[in-house]
């Protein structure tokens, strides 16, 4: 199988560093491998030289439907014929918000924003209004954006700023917990009163796709009751992809507050915060949140003919199947082939490392992994048309088929050599 030629991608790599810091407008790319795509199409993409690739990163997510999903694309393209902003209200708000707020089905109200990075941001100040307290608790190995008081990694156990120029107070109001482990978020809301909020990714896919122990969103939850704590769940990642309504109708859990943003709109940049209406009003007496381009025309209808398509059509089944079948062939090829690929999470939302066979909790567990040799493994896959990103999160869309399982498992036995 021919491994890829990326001349003309090189070229347009070593202008690009001459425009923008590493050639790249987001640092998360910085670790890709420098390929410039031209366009996707469903589950394709298309790079500059030509080439084709079968895509499980999705954009990092957002293109649950697919590339250039046609039924959201045209209405985009109609909605900005209308305009895109007004610094005031248009009747597409109506429309995608009650939608938005059927398909999740828990929450109140919703406002909508452009970033998950700010509408998490938005929940904590929320959270912080309501109870009068000031800290919140998070989970080693989850993201919540690049801000200063969320950015942060754990070398040998220890959990400080990840970025130069990230001063280390910012994270003086953040307990850190290992995800999965319910004694120890029980010690921390028993031994503190000064907890706002507690903030959880319900499955772990910024490190691991590590899935909650039966019952410990349950458990969280009763917690939070308990000592007065709102509890967000940050599911810009599982919402609308593990079910309509996320992570809290797929494991039967109803937080205070919920984040999403990626999958809810077929590519296009939107984010929400939804919630109880008790907390959400308090948006709109006394506690800010604001966007130039909050809610603007083309997002709007960008989440209703997502949303719509996600209700008529439901992919959720098809994902599903797709997803555990690629698990299970990439497994087959791992023992096949005697490398010990280890698989983990759920179907629309899994991790693939090397390593330990053994299931991961949590954060510390990841140690047994070993990452390095998968990332490099990505840049193979990617040499052979197989589009992953190098932490080893895969991600299914409503447009991988039967023929797109068949392609990536042969390209994925050519990578594995
Ligand atoms: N929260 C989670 C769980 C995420 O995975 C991400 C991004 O990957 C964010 C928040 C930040 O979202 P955005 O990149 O839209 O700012």
């Amino acid at each position: 199988m021919s491994v890829r030629v990326r001349d003309r991608s090189a070229e347009l790599g070593a202008r690009a560093v001459g425009i923008t810091p590493g050639g790249v407008h987001s640092n998360v790319r910085l670790a890709g491998p420098g390929v410039f795509f031209e366009r996707g199409e469903g589950a394709w993409l298309f790079d500059a030289d030509g080439n084709d690739y079968v895509d499980y990163l999705l954009g990092q997510g957002p293109n649950f439907l697919g590339h250039a999903p046609a039924v959201v694309n045209n209405a985009v393209a109609g909605a900005a014929r209308r305009g895109s902003v007004f610094g005031a209200q248009h009747s597409l708000e109506n429309e995608a918000g009650e939608l938005f707020l059927d398909s999740v089905g828990w929450a109140e109200r919703v406002r909508f924003g452009v970033t998950g990075t700010e509408v998490d941001q938005a929940a904590l100040r929320l959270a912080r209004a309501a109870t009068g307290r000031s800290k919140f608790v998070r989970f080693e190995g989850t993201y919540h954006g690049w801000l200063d008081n969320m950015l942060v990694t754990t070398v040998d156990g220890v959990t400080g700023p990840a970025s130069a120029g990230q001063l280390a107070h910012h994270l003086d109001d953040t307990y850190f917990l290992p995800y999965n482990d319910i004694a120890a978020l029980s010690a921390t809301l028993a031994e503190r009163d000064d907890v706002a909020a507690v903030i959880a990714e319900p499955v772990m896919c910024n490190s691991g796709a590590i899935v909650p122990r039966d019952g410990y969103l349950q458990q969280v939850r009763q917690l939070c009751d308990r000592h007065g704590v709102v509890l967000i769940f940050d599911e810009v990642i599982t919402g609308f992809r593990l079910a309509l309504g996320g992570a809290a109708e797929r494991f039967g859990v109803t937080p205070d507050l919920g984040v999403y943003g990626k999958a809810m709109a077929g590519g296009w940049p939107v984010a929400a915060l939804a919630g109880k209406a008790e907390l959400m009003d308090m948006f709109a007496g006394g506690v800010n949140h604001s966007g130039t381009f909050n809610s603007s025309v083309p997002a709007c209808a960008a989440v209703t003919a997502a949303l719509t398509a996600l209700r008529e059509d439901p992919p959720y089944k098809r994902v599903e199947d797709h997803g555990a079948k690629l698990m299970a062939g990439i497994r087959e090829l791992g023992a096949s082939h005697g490398v010990p690929v280890r698989v983990q999470g759920l179907p629309m939302a899994f991790h693939v490392s090397f390593g330990d066979p053994d299931q991961v909790w949590d954060y510390a567990g990841m140690a047994r992994l070993d990452q390095v040799r998968y990332a490099r493994f990505a840049e193979v896959l990617v040499d052979h048309g197989v589009w992953v990103a190098p932490r080893g999160i895969w991600y299914v869309s409503a447009a991988h088929s039967e023929r797109e399982l068949e392609v990536v498992l042969q390209r994925f036995e050519a990578a594995l050599g």
